[in-house]
């Protein structure tokens, strides 16, 4: 059975990655991981659904076991994608999409060269700057600490294999449709079963 494809999904945060990828599962039959974080629930988050809520130790202990497909600390935080999950549904032949910020992207693109990632954009900064303030849940110094830190990841999009502006919701969400039904027509991928196919018909 040819594997699935992984999608990583990337960028600053306020570029609206949690809505994009909300609307792919919509689109697709492509599945989510769930990721792993030590920083406490929001209102309305569910264990399990939002995150793996864990303790630090718990985490810590999850690195040492290996158990991490990649995991990084974003801004006071450990976040990671637990590695059975995603190997299991690739196995199965299953699209897997992750949601991460632009360290773990990176390095799922060092580790899985396969990965498809795709950087999305803020329309621009000064939009950015208001829908991090519009969210209410960052103080000003967060929302500075967070333009900033958008600066420096803007500067590593050229790893990306894709870039979609997320001006726009549904032309985005277009858009990241678009290249996950591409990324299944490209001739370096699955091209021995295709040919197979055809040479059984003549
Ligand atoms: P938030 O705390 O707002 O849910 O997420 C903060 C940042 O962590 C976002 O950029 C989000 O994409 C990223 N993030 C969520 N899960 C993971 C993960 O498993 N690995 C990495 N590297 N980043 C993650």
């Amino acid at each position: 059975m040819e594997e699935g494809l992984l999608f990583v999904i990337s960028g600053p945060s306020g570029a609206g990655k949690g809505t994009v990828c909300k609307r792919i599962l919509e689109e697709l039959d492509i599945d989510l991981s769930v990721s792993m974080t030590t920083r406490k629930p929001r209102e309305g988050e569910v264990h399990g659904v939002s995150y793996y809520f864990v303790s630090q130790d718990e985490f810590r202990e999850r690195i040492e076991a290996d158990g991490f497909f990649e995991y990084a600390q974003v801004y006071d935080n450990f976040y990671g994608t637990p590695k059975q999950m995603v190997m299991e549904q690739l196995a199965k032949g299953r699209d897997v999409l992750l949601e991460i910020d632009t360290q773990g992207a990176l390095n799922v693109k060092a580790a899985y060269p396969d990965g498809v990632a795709i950087f999305l954009l803020p329309p621009s900064l000064p939009e950015l700057r208001r829908r991090l303030t519009g969210r209410g849940t960052e103080t000003p110094e967060a929302v500075e600490r967070r333009l900033s830190e958008t600066r420096k990841e803007i500067s590593c999009m050229k790893e990306y294999d894709y870039c979609v502006v997320n001006d726009d919701l549904e032309e985005a969400v277009d858009r990241v449709v678009s290249i996950i039904k591409a990324e299944h027509s490209r001739v370096s991928r699955g091209v021995q079963d295709l040919m197979k196919r055809y040479e059984e018909e003549v």
